[in-house]
């Protein structure tokens, strides 16, 4: 049986069963725990008034009151001192007695069958229509002594409630299997479904979801499994455009190499063409260099969901030795840098967190004008450390403060200049949100881009990507 309906219904049945089984015996022990003295002791009463009928009518008929008796629901046993006994309704079951029961009751003695009747797991104590489970009182009829045994006629008493208890427990077991089934049937259907849409998941097909709305476990689940599908399908729709911007922009300077690299081989170009087109070749494969690069790090970045080991950094003295690095081009373009770096050790990665500060200063070179201004800021307090660096440019609109956190995104203005990828700052992003922080952009005092990495001080979650 390997599916979960057959599964559910089979335990369901056996539940039913062991229930009925159980409840049996439990009833059972029951009657012979407790019932069975009472039972006994309400018997005995009832043959002792009996006998008291039969001792002090006179002229009674013994055979028609015997009689009597057992039509009103008993089933009687009487026995004289030769041994010879007579049967009033019944029949019994078992017709012979404890050896000198009989003997017993006649020399005056009650006999107390139903109380002393074994008490056996599987034996239907109260049900057990034997002369031995019956109780025992002796009695003078004419001068001579008879011992009398009645129980009450199980069969007589019980006929039609029998039948209707059993009808019962018949009604019970087939409603209880009938809703077993419905039940198994409504509560595995929805998984069904979930596993149809987990194999057109698994085809890329994601517009197939099953209409699951239910309050219970199986409808988180599905509501879980919808959010995932969603998530898996943005991913694809990412990955797609993705490998589409990658194609995209290895495409251009490959086209560009190729075509300069075609006019380089005319032996009549003048030379200062010459060296302009050699230029050009020259930049477009530094800026393929870049893209290879930057790829690398991001897929390298993708594929670290946690950074187990941070390790004590200097951040001023990381900014300084950036900044250094940097000078030559800041000294070309003119550009003033201004530091004001408080001291700070922030445990984290040296190699990433050194590319985030090498992507925004590169920017604010980048983008600063000639002679402009850029602005380096470091301030720490309790809950984080927040690193600015501002620079006077054409800055970066509202409109693109998102989006130039995206791979590949660069602003209309950018995409005028010469290099760049448009995946500087999605490297930022990652690495920040590793760290558990933050980054943004918006407009400086002076105008241009402001951009504020936040890093958390107690960054032990790293943010969900
Ligand atoms: P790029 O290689 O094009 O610089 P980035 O990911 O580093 O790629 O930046 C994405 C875009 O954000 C840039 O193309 C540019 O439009 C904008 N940007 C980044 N830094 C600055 C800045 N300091 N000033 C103005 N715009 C900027």
């Amino acid at each position: 049986m390997k599916s979960l309906y057959g599964k559910f219904v089979f335990s369901s049945f056996l539940v039913l069963v062991a229930g009925i089984l159980l409840s049996y015996l439990v009833v059972n022990t029951i009657y012979h725990r407790d019932m069975k003295v009472d039972n006994d002791e309400k018997h005995v009463h009832i043959a002792e008034e009996m006998v008291s009928f039969i001792e002090s009518t006179d002229g009674l008929d013994l055979e028609r009151y015997l009689r009597t008796q057992a039509e009103a629901g008993y089933i009687l046993y009487v026995s004289d001192q030769e041994d010879r006994g007579s049967f009033y309704g019944g029949p019994f079951k078992e017709n012979s007695l404890p050896e000198g029961t009989v003997r017993s009751v006649l020399d005056g003695h009650v006999y107390h069958g139903m109380r002393d009747l074994p008490a056996e797991t599987f034996w239907a104590g109260y049900f057990a229509n034997d002369v031995a489970n019956t109780v025992g009182v002796p009695f003078t009829y004419h001068d001579r002594p008879y011992a009398l045994f009645i129980r009450p006629d199980i069969g007589l008493l019980f006929n039609e409630l029998h039948w209707l208890t059993a009808i019962m427990f018949i009604l019970i077991a087939a409603i209880g299997f009938i809703a077993v089934l419905y039940t198994a049937k409504k509560l595995i259907r929805p998984l069904t479904e979930l596993t149809e849409a987990t194999n057109q998941v698994a085809q890329e097909r994601f517009s197939f979801f099953p209409d699951i709305r239910r309050n219970d476990e199986i409808g988180q689940l599905s509501d879980s499994f919808r959010r995932m599908v969603r998530k898996l399908e943005e991913n694809d729709r990412a990955r797609k455009a993705f490998i589409s911007d990658v194609s995209h922009d290895l495409q251009s300077p490959l086209l560009n190499i190729k075509g300069y690299a075609e006019l380089l081989g005319n032996p009549e170009l003048p030379e200062g063409q010459r060296r302009e087109y050699s230029e050009i070749v020259r930049d477009e494969a530094v800026r393929l260099s870049d893209l290879a690069r930057q790829l690398l790090l991001l897929t390298s970045i993708d594929q670290i969901t946690d950074l187990a080991e941070f390790e004590p950094l200097d951040i001023a003295a990381q900014l300084r030795e950036v900044i250094r690095k940097y000078r030559w081009a800041f000294e070309a373009k003119e550009i003033y840098v201004s530091l004001e770096l408080d001291e700070a050790v922030y445990p984290g990665d040296r190699e990433l967190l050194e590319k985030v500060w090498e992507n925004l200063l590169s920017n604010a070179v980048k983008y600063t004008p000639d002679g402009g201004e850029v602005s380096v800021r470091l301030r720490t307090a309790a809950e984080a450390l927040t690193v600015t660096v501002e620079d006077n440019g054409p800055g970066v609109g509202p409109e693109d403060a998102q989006r130039v956190f995206d791979r590949f995104y660069r602003t209309d203005e950018a995409r005028t200049r010469e290099g760049g990828t448009g995946l500087g700052l999605s490297i930022v992003k990652e690495v920040v949100m590793l760290h558990g922080g933050s980054v943004k952009v918006d407009q400086g005092q002076s105008g241009g881009a402001r951009f504020t990495v936040s890093l958390p001080c107690r960054h032990n979650q790293p943010a969900k990507r």
